[in-house]
């Protein structure tokens, strides 16, 4: 179970500089989907954005491995005191003049000292590989968990896992794994999964799972995250244009293609 609490219980600070479409901060999924395309990021604020079937599929997972209880703030601090647990909250920052929020998927605590920012992400086919998107949206969570005074020494744990991989079929396989005892019931994935890190087993698991699981981890590194959070915010206060899409491909698949005047795959067109 994942704990969900809160601790911001003001309000976010007005922005000190106008933002493009008039919002009041920047989500820190939304700094993530920068890193694909912000013409992309453009179209969903003014068209809305489109639910596919594959991003149901991913609610259904996330729901399935870290189901939320919703506690208070008096219960989320006795929450931390424990031994260990997973506990999700709203995070939040200002950089230069500008509110940034995200809410991670769990967050582990161990002895009161918060050791993983756990992000999950389910995929089609590749598991192997980590994009930026992913990176910087883990990062964007650490270092308002920084400024918030949760300290600097958290790392990231990216598990991603392909959508065909069954919920029970994954936690026998974990059990198994871990050697623990289902007969009394089974704790939920995302505490599974911290055992399997704390055990050390993650590339047995890799294994175990025919490749649908795999877990990324890196260190959070605040110069990093700054830097980078701060180029990606210069779109937001207008002080660069917008980045399209590196690859043809992502415009192949991406929902706004027909409509979209920057379209990678209109350019290539137009030059045959
Ligand atoms: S079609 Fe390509 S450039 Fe246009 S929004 Fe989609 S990904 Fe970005």
């Amino acid at each position: 179970m994942t704990y969900i609490g809160g601790f911001i219980n003001k309000p976010l600070p007005k922005p000190e500089k106008s933002i493009r479409y008039d919002q009041q901060y920047v989500g820190a999924s939304t700094l993530g989907k920068q890193e694909y395309c912000e013409i992309k990021v453009h179209h969903e604020i003014i068209h809305g954005q489109k639910t596919t079937e594959e991003m149901r599929r991913g609610t259904i997972i996330h729901e399935e491995w870290l189901p939320e209880e919703k506690i208070d703030q008096a219960q989320l601090i006795a929450e931390l005191e424990k031994e260990e647990t997973i506990v999700s909250f709203q995070v939040a920052a200002e950089i230069q003049g500008i509110p940034i929020v995200g809410k991670p998927d769990g967050l582990v605590f161990k002895k009161g000292k918060l050791k993983y920012v756990m992000e999950l992400k389910t995929v089609e086919s590749n598991v192997e590989r980590l994009w930026d998107s992913e990176v910087v949206q883990s990062l964007t969570y650490c270092l308002c968990l920084d400024e918030m005074g949760f300290g600097n020494e958290m790392e990231i744990v990216i598990p991603k896992v392909r959508r065909s991989l069954g919920t029970n079929e994954l936690k026998d396989i974990i059990c198994e794994i871990i050697n623990f005892d289902q007969t009394n019931g089974c704790p939920e994935l995302a505490f599974l999964l911290y055992k399997v890190i704390e055990a050390n087993k993650t590339d047995l698991l890799l294994e175990k799972t025919n490749g649908d699981l795999m877990i990324h981890f890196f260190y959070y590194d605040y110069y990093l995250a700054e830097e980078w959070i701060v180029y990606l915010l210069d779109f937001w206060t207008e002080k660069r244009k917008p980045k399209r899409a590196r690859y043809k491909n992502q415009c192949v698949v991406c929902e706004f293609n027909k409509q979209c005047n920057h379209s990678l795959t209109k350019y290539e067109d137009q030059e045959n």
